[in-house]
């Protein structure tokens, strides 16, 4: 099972990919994740990654495609894998379908309006890695799963938002119908509760 989420960011791509990766029992590759690990630990390409992040802008496409070539060569990959956030311009779609074809593209979209509010809302636990809404939260600063400090991220600041949401319609939204043309393409409406959408991604992936 080769799987691409596509959507923009804050459409629940990661909380939706996580579980069809238990479900399907495959690696769940988040570039963004890899990337801000990358900073975490300050190597070359996290230092380089991170001007581009802070801006809302992607980072370059030679240094993408270089870090998920080298990721589908492990060996967790033999049966497959899941991409989130990968790949985000036809560039990059297109070295992965050289290195690495998709069979379904999921398009997770959702309205901008709703976007926003969910962005600036959000908080992130580095420890386990769970994303969650203030509004769902009883405190702001203490994860309810693992007890670990949230934080907001960096490019979830208001005025990198709206930065990254352009990006997104104008880089990413055209491989809609670059995988729209590969008959790839699964598009799911995100803009309902998450049980729902991962029924619906459960049938676009026949069950
Ligand atoms: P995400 O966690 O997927 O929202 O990614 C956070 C940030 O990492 C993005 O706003 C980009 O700056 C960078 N990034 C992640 N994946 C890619 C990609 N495929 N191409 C370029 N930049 C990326």
């Amino acid at each position: 099972m080769k799987l691409v989420f596509l959507g923009p960011p804050g459409a629940g791509k990661g909380t939706q990919a996580s579980g069809v990766c238990q479900k399907f029992a495959i690696p769940h590759i988040s570039t963004g994740d890899m990337l801000r690990a990358a900073i975490a630990k300050g190597t070359e390409t996290g230092l380089k990654a991170k001007v581009f992040m802070d801006a809302g802008k992607l980072v370059p496409d030679e240094v993408l495609v270089q870090m998920v070539k080298e990721r589908l060569s492990e060996s967790d990959c033999v049966n497959g894998y899941l991409l989130d956030g990968f790949p985000r311009t036809v560039k990059q779609a297109e070295a992965l379908d050289e290195i690495s074809k998709p069979e379904k593209v999921v398009d997770v979209e959702v309205p901008d309006d709703k976007l926003l509010a969910r962005l600036t809302g959000r908080r992130v636990c580095p420890a386990c890695k769970g994303t969650f809404h203030i509004t769902k939260l009883a405190d702001e600063k203490v994860c309810p799963d693992c007890g670990g400090e949230l934080i907001q991220r960096d490019d979830d600041k208001p005025a990198t938002i709206q930065n990254r949401l352009n990006v997104y319609h104008s880089k990413t939204q055209p491989l809609i119908d670059y995988y729209k043309n590969a008959g790839t393409l699964c598009e799911i409406d995100g803009d309902q509760a998450p049980d729902k959408v991962f029924e619906a991604i459960e049938v676009a992936l026949g069950g």
